[in-house]
C-alpha cells in the first residue's frame, strides 16, 4: 500500500524507531536488526529495484529509498486495517520514500510490491487506488513467482467473496486432548471475506475510480483483490504498456481516473448494450471459475510444491505441537471449492506433503505427538 496524505507525519512518528544496523546502497538505506540481514536486504533490493525500473514502463529513477526490514508484527498499521500483504510505504516529501516490509517468507513479493508503489512515474497519475494495488501485485508476481498460486487462489477468494461467494477457502483443523481428556478441535485457515453489503457493479465503477484505497479502510483487502484481478486480466491481454496507455489516454482527455468502462474493457469484458446485470454475471463468472472444485483440484496437482511451502511458512506458528522432523501431514489441511466441496489437499499430491515437510520447522522442544481420535479423522 503507498500512503501519501499523512506522510510526513508518519515519517516522524515512526522514525525514532528505525531498525539499528544499516547499510548505504546507491538506492538509499537498508535497514534491518543485525548487520547481516541489513546485507542480505541491501542484495536483494538494488538489483530488484533495477528489474523493476526495467519492466514497469514510464517508471522514475533516482528515487531516495529507505528500507526497513521489521518483524512483521511491529510494522505499525496507521490506518488501523491490517496488512494484508504486510507492507508500507510512505511518500517523504515527494521524492523519497520510506518502505517497512516484513522479514518474512513474502519478503521478495512484499518488497517488489512496495518498490513499485515508489517508483511509479507520473504518466500512472491517473490509474485510481485498486488498480494501482492490482499493478503492484503483478510486478511482485515476476519477483517471487513462487508465491504466485497462493496469491492467485486468495485474490479469488477475495474477489469473490464481495459478491457474496465466501465458501472457498484454505483450511486445518487442529485437534488437542487437554488433561480431562476433552478433545478440542479448532479451524484455521483463510478466505475472503463477505462485505457488510454485498457489492454492485456500481460499488465496483465507484471505487475503480477513486485516486487512492486509503478512505475505505473497510474494504481495503477487497479493493487490492479485485484490482489484482483485473490487472492481471489487463496485462495478459496487452502487457503493461496497455495498462499504461489507458492512462496516458485519461491524462490525454483531462480526466482525473481512468473510468472503470476502459479498464473493463481492457480486462476483456463485454459492456455493450447486455441486459442489467449481465456485466456482473460475467465478472462474477470468471472470478469463481478458477474456485470450482476442479480448478482447485488443478491447483493442488500442478502447483503443489507452492502451495505446501506457503502452508508451512504461514501456518507452522499456528501449529506448535507439530515439527519438521516428525511431520507426516498435520490433520484435515482441506481446500474448500465454491460449491462447498472439500478437497483434503494433503492426500492429492506428494509434492505438496514433500514440499509442507521440507519447510516446516525443526522444532527443538516438541510436545508429544497426539493421536487424533477416530471420530476426528476424515
Ligand atoms: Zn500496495
Amino acid at each position: 500500500m503507498r500512503t501519501t496524505p499523512l506522510a510526513l507525519l508518519l515519517f516522524a512518528s515512526c522514525a525514532t524507531s528505525a531498525p539499528e544496523h544499516s547499510v548505504e546502497t546507491p538506492l538509499g538505506v537498508a535497514y534491518a536488526d543485525d548487520p547481516e540481514q541489513a546485507g542480505r536486504l541491501a542484495e536483494l533490493w538494488t538489483p530488484m529495484a533495477r528489474s523493476i525500473e526495467r519492466m514497469l514502463p514510464a517508471s522514475k529513477e533516482g528515487e531516495r529509498l529507505d528500507v526497513w526490514l521489521m518483524r512483521a508484527e511491529d510494522i505499525p498499521d496507521p490506518f488501523d486495517i491490517g496488512h494484508p500483504m504486510g507492507g508500507i510505504t510512505y511518500s517523504v516529501n515527494g521524492d523519497a520514500w520510506l518502505i517497512q516490509v516484513p522479514n518474512s517468507h513474502k519478503l521478495e513479493w512484499i518488497l517488489a510490491h512496495e518498490l513499485t508503489h515508489a517508483i511509479l512515474g507520473p504518466k500512472w497519475e491517473t490509474l485510481g487506488g485498486a488498480l494501482e494495488e492490482g499493478l503492484c501485485e503483478y510486478v511482485a508476481a515476476q519477483h517471487a513467482p513462487g508465491l504466485l498460486p497462493v496469491r492467485r487462489l486468495q485474490v479469488y477468494m477475495g474477489a469473490a467473496a464481495l459478491f457474496g461467494y465466501d465458501e472457498a477457502g484454505i483450511f486445518f483443523s487442529q485437534c488437542r486432548r487437554d488433561d480431562a481428556g476433552n478433545i478440542e478441535v479448532r479451524w484455521i485457515g483463510e478466505k475472503g471475506r463477505v462485505p457488510k453489503s454485498l457489492w454492485t457493479i456500481e460499488d465496483l465503477r465507484f471505487y475503480l475510480e477513486q485516486r487512492s484505497i486509503a478512505p475505505f479502510p473497510e474494504q481495503r483487502a477487497g479493493l487490492q483483490r479485485i484490482g489484482t484481478f483485473l490487472v492481471f486480466l489487463i496485462a495478459e491481454r496487452g502487457g503493461l504498456e496497455s495498462l499504461l496507455r489507458l492512462c496516458e489516454r485519461a491524462t490525454e482527455e483531462g480526466r482525473d481516473d481512468v473510468p472503470f468502462a476502459w479498464a473493463m474493457e481492457a480486462a476483456g469484458f463485454e459492456l455493450g448494450s447486455g441486459a442489467p446485470g449481465a456485466l456482473e454475471e460475467q465478472l462474477v463468472r470468471s472470478i469463481v471459475a478458477p474456485l470450482s472444485r476442479g480448478a482447485l483440484f488443478e491447483l493442488v496437482i500442478e502447483d503443489g510444491s507452492a502451495l505446501g511451502r506457503y502452508i508451512a511458512l504461514e501456518y507452522a506458528e499456528h501449529f506448535k505441537e507439530f515439527d519438521g522432523e516428525h511431520f507426516v501431514k498435520f490433520s484435515n489441511g482441506t481446500l474448500r471449492s465454491i460449491e462447498g466441496v472439500n478437497l483434503p489437499i494433503f492426500d492429492l499430491s506428494q509434492d505438496l506433503r514433500d514440499a509442507t515437510r521440507a519447510h516446516w520447522p525443526v522444532r527443538e522442544h516438541t510436545a508429544p505427538i497426539i493421536e487424533v481420535p477416530r471420530a476426528f479423522r476424515r
